[in-house]
């Protein structure tokens, strides 16, 4: 089957017999929805996973982003990165916050702490750096910025599931953390989300937020939204819980034997691990320099795709050049020099729990001069 397509990601998915029993549970409880068994049982599980002290479910990624901003009555502009999924600067757009880019580090694709300062005004409330591909942000220098102005830090760690540094959870980081479960990530709940908080009592704001603002029967303390998860989705995410582990062990393998090979060509570059840091394998981005490697990164990516060997472009293009936000002053390239060359030249390779040796062989062959 050689040509058979290799995508750049695939769902880890549970066992459907063990999936159709839990659905009989739930089927049987007639309770689908709203704070059930099983959404009560993956929040426990999760916070235990993932070592964190409260932890509360979303229905997807992106309403964890907008819904912390509420909590933490975030508004005027925000600091943010242009190297990221859209949903990141849309979430301050949807709270009538102005995004303001600061560029990216070269050696990790995050937030440039040492840039942070001069984009700092009198209307800056927030940070909202991104975990990009779960490599953990500079969260000592960021934290040490916010303190100094008074501005709350929300990760957007939709990349950074079960991400560790020194056996501490990156999660714990900041004022507030997000989670994405899409389809996508390392570890999904189909569609689905989190917000990761240090105490009880914002995860009650946090509950409340997420169901209309509903603190009891008859009491709305809040305007709140909906975005709860459902049962099927919960009772599906404790399945996959069981076997994320499992999955992330075969990626670190994939990376392995990517950069084996991969060291030898001159003009890709790619991440190797940080010590003391338990990595997630969520992504394999490589950059190509043209000029050093021969071919353009879109050449070699066109070719890989006629191959059938689907990478992806994130994060290209950047968010900053978008429509809805290229006519912000933070928007210009001379602001995001680095944010600009890399998304430039990187692709990300097939990443996944089901690749065989056979596809990692024939991904490599095409990068191979
Ligand atoms: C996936 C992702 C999101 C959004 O998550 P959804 O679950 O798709 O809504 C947000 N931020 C980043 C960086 C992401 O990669």
């Amino acid at each position: 089957m050689e040509n058979r397509q290799i995508t750049v990601t695939s769902p880890l998915l549970p066992d459907l017999e063990d999936f159709q029993q839990m659905l009989c549970k739930i089927w049987n409880s007639k309770w689908i929805t709203n704070n059930g068994y099983f959404h009560q049982k993956l929040e426990k599980a999760l916070a235990e996973y993932l070592k964190v002290p409260y932890i509360s479910l979303f229905t997807n990624g992106t309403l964890p982003l907008i819904t912390a901003l509420q909590a933490l009555r975030v508004t005027g502009e925000v600091i943010t990165t242009p190297y990221s999924f859209v949903a990141t600067t849309h979430a301050l757009w949807w709270n009538g916050i102005k995004p303001v880019f600061v560029d990216i580090d070269p050696d990790t694709c995050n937030l440039d702490p040492a840039k942070i300062e001069a984009a700092i005004t009198p209307r800056t409330t927030a940070i909202m750096p991104v975990h990009c591909y779960g490599k953990p942000c500079d969260i000592v220098t960021i934290q040490e910025i916010a303190d100094k102005y008074g501005l709350k830090v929300i990760y957007d760690a939709a990349h950074a599931f079960g991400v560790e540094v020194n056996g501490e959870s990156i999660l714990k980081a900041g004022d507030l953390s997000t989670l994405s479960f899409h389809a996508t990530k390392v570890y999904n709940t189909i569609e689905g989300g989190a917000l990761v908080m240090r105490d009880e009592q914002m995860k009650k704001r946090i509950d409340y937020l997420k169901n209309f603002g509903f603190a009891g029967e008859t009491e709305v303390v809040a305007p709140g939204i909906n975005s709860k998860m459902d049962e099927v989705r919960a009772a599906y995410g404790l399945l996959n819980l069981k076997q994320v582990d499992k999955a992330i062990e075969v990626r670190q393998q994939v990376a392995i034997r990517y950069r084996e090979v991969l060291r030898d060509i001159e003009g890709i570059t790619f991440f190797d691990d940080i010590p003391g840091v338990r990595h997630n394998y969520s992504y394999f981005p490589i950059f190509v320099e043209a000029d050093k490697y021969g071919t353009t990164r879109d050449e070699l990516y066109f070719k890989m795709k006629e191959r059938g060997v689907l990478g992806r472009r994130y994060f290209y293009p950047l968010i900053s050049t978008f429509s809805s936000y290229r006519e912000l002053e933070s928007a210009g390239e001379n602001n995001l020099p680095v944010a600009t060359r890399l998304a430039s030249e990187v692709i990300c390779l097939p990443m996944h729990h089901e690749l065989s040796q056979d596809d990692i062989t024939r991904i490599l062959s095409l990068l191979v001069k």
